[in-house]
């Protein structure tokens, strides 16, 4: 296992910088109208009425979280949530703004979008996310048996027609085992996949996992490992928790380019976030941006960017999450 690492260590330093960065998704709601539930996910333990009730966001809040993720030197990882939440019109709109911010392009992960929805959201976006979460066949119909992946192949094979780029997540600790790496093996070359996020299941209480240990850093960093190995250039996410700081440094010495899933707005500062930047540092990385310290930021002027109809209540927004931020930061 140490070889392993040592060597994936050695390919991400032959292809990259010895750098790493947090990087934030962004969600603009939180619903699950499928049938049925991933069984990991803890929608499943929520009774239909309350699961099924989309819980969305103000497009201000949504531009002033980017601000923030700008101003930290985050990554913005990608842009999430409900399919036909927003009409493809104020999801174009959302997409502008932020570009207008981040100065470039983003990802998103709305679900199987279709061909013609991916050639409006073109200008703005580098590419697609599919959510794959687990490829063995059986498993995969077990776990997520609402979430055919046959649908989102298909997105992927558009999407490569018209120029975008597709990444996919991948959950380890859901009953696979590392023999099953050739079969992710097999899906990044099939799908050209140039992106991937690779989570450690989070046992959520209420859920068929109850109970179970997760996954060790061992194991999600072997499968980052042999990720790298077997792709010198891909970007590669890991996904971490907020207890789960200490697997950082074994992570990134796998060959993980940035860390997520770190609830960074909430955490900022705490003693979990200095872990993060610590153990980035013990990995032998230079950790861009900061989960700690706040820069100072100039509200109007980050807000000037932006549309006038959302600018006011942007920046109203912005001070607020800063205040947040502001008592954990050192
Ligand atoms: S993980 Fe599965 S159950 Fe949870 S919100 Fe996504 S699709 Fe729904």
């Amino acid at each position: 296992m140490r070889g392993l690492v040592e060597q994936a260590n050695k390919v991400f330093l032959e292809n990259f910088k010895p750098e790493t960065c947090f990087e934030r998704a962004i969600f603009y709601s939180w619903a699950c109208k499928l049938d049925k539930c991933c069984t990991f996910c803890y929608m499943s333990t929520l009774p239909k009425e309350l699961r099924t009730k989309e819980r969305v966001r103000s497009i201000p809040s949504l531009l002033a979280e980017t601000i923030i993720c700008k101003k930290l030197g985050w990554d913005y990882g990608f842009l999430s949530g409900g399919i036909g939440v927003f009409s493809d019109e104020k999801m174009v709109r959302l997409l502008k703004e932020t570009n207008k911010i981040l100065g470039e392009k983003i990802w998103v992960n709305i679900g199987v979008l279709s061909k013609k929805q991916m050639e409006k959201f073109k200008p703005y976006i580098k590419g697609v996310v599919g959510t794959i979460e687990v490829l063995d066949p059986g498993l995969h119909k077990k776990i997520c048996p609402s979430k055919p992946i046959g649908p989102v192949i298909n997105m992927f094979r558009q999407s490569k027609e018209i120029g975008l780029k597709n990444a996919m997540t991948l959950i380890v600790g859901l009953g696979e085992t590392i023999e099953d790496f050739k079969l992710l093996e097999q899906f990044i070359k099939e799908n050209n996949i140039s992106k991937i996020h690779i989570y450690g299941l989070n046992i959520q209480e209420g859920t068929v996992f109850e109970g179970q240990d997760p996954p060790t850093k061992e194991y999600q960093a072997e499968w980052i490992a042999r990720t790298r190995i077997a792709f010198p250039k891909l970007d590669i996410q890991c996904g971490i928790w907020s207890d789960r700081a200490e697997y950082v440094c074994i992570l990134l010495k796998a060959g993980a380019n940035s860390i997520s899933k770190f609830p960074a707005l909430r955490k900022f500062g705490s003693e979990a976030a200095k872990k993060v930047e610590n153990e980035a540092r013990k990995a032998g990385r230079k950790f861009r941006g900061s989960l700690t310290r706040l820069p100072e930021i100039n509200v109007e002027k980050e807000v000037g960017c932006i549309d006038k109809e959302y600018r006011n209540l942007t920046a109203k927004k912005l001070r607020q999450y800063l205040k947040q931020m502001m008592k954990g930061s050192s």
